[in-house]
C-alpha cells in the first residue's frame, strides 16, 4: 500500500473456524473517480458466514466482511462530481466491474463477463490487494458503485436493502411481479422477509413458506396474505399449481420438488440461496405438464438497485433489524446459522470506538 494509504480499523475473520476480531488494515488512497464513505452501518448477510467459514471455497485471511453497507461521503476524487461530503450513500456487493462488455452496458454489472470485483474477498483492481468489506469505519468505492440512500429512512434499518433488498426485487421485478400475481417466498430469513416486503408494495398475493409456525404467525404483519408452515403435513396442498413466481431463500441443499408442484403453468421457481451442496433433482415431468422453469438469479445491477432505493424510499420500506455492537458479531453469527434472527442483524460500527 503507498504511503497515502487510509487506516481502516474492521472486524476480521482470521481462520474460518475462529470468532471474528478486531483488525487494522489499510484502504487504497481516494483515486479521482472514488468516493470514500465513513460507515455507520452493516448488514449481516447470510453470504458473510458461507464465505468467512469457507463453504464456498478456500479464501485468503483476515478477511473483513460485510456488503450491506450505509454511511456518509466523506471524501471524493477530483473527477467525481455527484456527491458532497455528508450525502447518505450505501455500497452494496459489487465494488467494480469491467464496465464495458454486454451485461455491464445493460447495467447488470453482476453478470459481466469478466467477473465483478466482490465487495470483500474479491481482487481490488485499483490495489491489486484482497477487497475488504463493511464490517469497519471506512472503505474506498469507485464512484459508480456508490448508491444513493434517501435520507428519509432510517440508516441502519435501509443496510439490508443493499444486498437482501436488491437480491430479492432483482427477481421480483425481472419475472415481472405485480397486481394479479402471486409470489411464493421460501425461507423467512434476511432475504425472505425483503422478498415478502417487496412484492407485497409491488402488488401481488404473497404466501410465505416457512419452517416455522412463529415466523408464520409474524408473515401478515410483513406484507404476506397467507403463510404455510411446510414441515406441517399436508400444509402446501391448498397451494398446488397456483404461483407464478417462487422466490427460494434456504441456503442449504433441499427437496425442490413440492415446491415445483406449487408453480401454474408457464410458472418459475427461482433459486437465490447460494446452497453449497446441490439439491435434490427434480422428475422432468414436474416441469415438463405445465411448462414450468427453475431460474436463479444474482444480487442485482447498479442501476436497479438505485431503483429500488427510491420506491423503498417512497413507500418507506426498510428492513426488520436487530441492531448490534461489534461485540455481539460472532453470537449473531450462531444465530444467523440457527434461523434465529428477526429477520437481520445490522453491526453500529460506531461501536468499533469503544474497544481501543
Ligand atoms: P438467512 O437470514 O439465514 O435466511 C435463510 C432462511 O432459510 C432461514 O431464515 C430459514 O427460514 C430458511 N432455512 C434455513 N435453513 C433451512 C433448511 N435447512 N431447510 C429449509 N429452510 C431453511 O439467510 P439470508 O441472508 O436470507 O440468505 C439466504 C441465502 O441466500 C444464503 O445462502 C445466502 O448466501 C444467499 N444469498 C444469495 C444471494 C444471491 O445473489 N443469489 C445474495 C445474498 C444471499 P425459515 O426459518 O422461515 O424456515
Ligand atoms: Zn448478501
Ligand atoms: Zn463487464
Amino acid at each position: 500500500m503507498p504511503p497515502d494509504a487510509i487506516p481502516a480499523r474492521g472486524l476480521a475473520a482470521f481462520s474460518p473456524t475462529a470468532p471474528l476480531g478486531r483488525w487494522d488494515f489499510a484502504r487504497r488512497p481516494v483515486g479521482p473517480r472514488d468516493v470514500r464513505v465513513a460507515i455507520d452501518y452493516c448488514g449481516i448477510c447470510h453470504s458473510d458466514v458461507h464465505t468467512v467459514r469457507g463453504e464456498w471455497g478456500p479464501i485468503s485471511y483476515p478477511l473483513v466482511p460485510g456488503h450491506e453497507i450505509v454511511g456518509r461521503v466523506a471524501e471524493v476524487g477530483s473527477a467525481v462530481s455527484r456527491w458532497q461530503v455528508g450525502d447518505r450513500v450505501g455500497v452494496g456487493c459489487m465494488v467494480a466491474s469491467c464496465r464495458q462488455c454486454g451485461p455491464c452496458a445493460q447495467g447488470l454489472e453482476q453478470y459481466c463477463d469478466a467477473g465483478f470485483t466482490d465487495t470483500y474477498n474479491g481482487k481490488d483492481l485499483v490495489s491489486g490487494g484482497v477487497t475488504q468489506g463493511g464490517y469497519s469505519d471506512t472503505i474506498v468505492v469507485d464512484d459508480h458503485f456508490v448508491l444513493r440512500v434517501p435520507e428519509g429512512l432510517d440508516a441502519a434499518a435501509a443496510a439490508p436493502l443493499l444486498c437482501a433488498g436488491i437480491t430479492t426485487w432483482s427477481p421480483l421485478t425481472h419475472w415481472g411481479t405485480g397486481p394479479g400475481k402471486r409470489v411464493g417466498v421460501v425461507g423467512i430469513g434476511g432475504l425472505g422477509h425483503m422478498a415478502v416486503k417487496l412484492a407485497s408494495a409491488l402488488g401481488a398475493e404473497v404466501v410465505a413458506i416457512t419452517r416455522s409456525a412463529a415466523k408464520a404467525a409474524e408473515a401478515r404483519r410483513l406484507g404476506a396474505h397467507d403463510a404455510v408452515v411446510a414441515t406441517e403435513t399436508g400444509a402446501l396442498k391448498p397451494h398446488r399449481s397456483s404461483l407464478d413466481l417462487i422466490i427460494d431463500t434456504v441456503g442449504t441443499g433441499h427437496d425442490l420438488e413440492p415446491l415445483v408442484g406449487l408453480l401454474r403453468m408457464h410458472g418459475t421457481l427461482c433459486l437465490v440461496g447460494g446452497a453449497p451442496e446441490p439439491h435434490s433433482a427434480v422428475r422432468a415431468f414436474s416441469v415438463i405438464g405445465k411448462r414450468r422453469s427453475i431460474a436463479g438469479s444474482l444480487i442485482g445491477g447498479i442501476a436497479e438497485t438505485q431503483a429500488m432505493l427510491d420506491f423503498c424510499g417512497a413507500r418507506g420500506i426498510t428492513s426488520d433489524v436487530e441492531l448490534i455492537g461489534v461485540d455481539g458479531v460472532n453470537a449473531a453469527y450462531e444465530r444467523v446459522v440457527h434461523a434465529d434472527v428477526r429477520y437481520r442483524f445490522v453491526i453500529d460500527l460506531a461501536t468499533l470506538d469503544g474497544g481501543r
